[in-house]
């Protein structure tokens, strides 16, 4: 998934358009504001970030998508508007992959999205997470079971992630939150609970192996 954020509709719609046409999945989002609310609930392999929109600007987003543990590794492209000064240090010194001027060929736009998929590792293989009877593909959102298809909600499988992720480490209940619902997500630590004893019982036999580190959190597994 390609997350565009740019607030002219008829540019935001051509990306989105030609992003779609050469393959990938790809949403438009109008500001900041709707940025953070879809990163609440997917975590994008691209961001194409414009720098003059309403509310927070594209520097400030982007400092905000670096500061936060969960948004730090996602790749961002910054859009800027030609003749506008494009400040290429504040850009890239601030965590930015690479930025592109508007306006832009199609096809130097397509190298542009490929080369920095390609350079971050977000495209290719398919990442697999294994422990002991459980297997994510991470790419495909697919997990198993002993062989067995286990069907989770995103959050599960987010929790699920996370939990691989960090094999044989405890993650507090407050991590869990902040990493999978966002910072400011206004939950509560039992919402964790709630996931986690869902997850449980729908890896079945294996359910056993999402440890309660009481007082603590939770763990998956030994250290590697
Ligand atoms: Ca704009």
């Amino acid at each position: 998934m390609i997350f565009c954020v740019e607030d002219e509709r008829n540019i935001r719609e051509l990306l989105v358009y030609t992003l779609t046409t050469i393959g990938y999945e790809a949403m438009g989002l109008d500001s900041g504001k709707e940025l953070f609310r879809a990163l609440a609930n997917e975590r994008p392999e691209l961001i194409l970030l414009d720098i003059m929109l309403p509310g927070e600007d594209g520097y400030q987003i982007l400092s905000r998508l670096k500061d936060q543990e969960s948004t730090r590794e996602i790749p961002v492209i910054m859009v800027t508007a030609k003749g506008a000064e494009f400040d290429k240090v504040r850009g890239l010194d601030g965590g930015a992959d690479d930025y592109i001027t508007k306006p832009f060929g199609m096809m130097e736009f397509i190298a542009r999205v490929k080369a920095v998929l390609r350079r971050t590792g977000k495209q290719g293989e398919p990442t697999v997470l294994k422990y002991a009877s459980i297997v994510i593909s991470v790419n495909r959102r697919e997990v198993t079971e002993n062989g067995r298809k286990v069907e989770l909600t995103l959050k599960e499988f987010e929790v699920l992630r996370y939990l691989m992720e960090n094999r044989g480490i405890v993650l507090t209940r407050d991590q869990l939150l902040g990493h999978i619902w966002g910072y400011d997500f206004g939950g509560e630590t039992r919402t964790v609970d709630v996931h986690i004893r869902s997850l449980r019982q729908k890896l079945g036999e294996s359910g056993k192996l999402v440890e309660t580190v009481r007082g603590v959190g939770y763990r998956i597994g030994e250290v590697k």
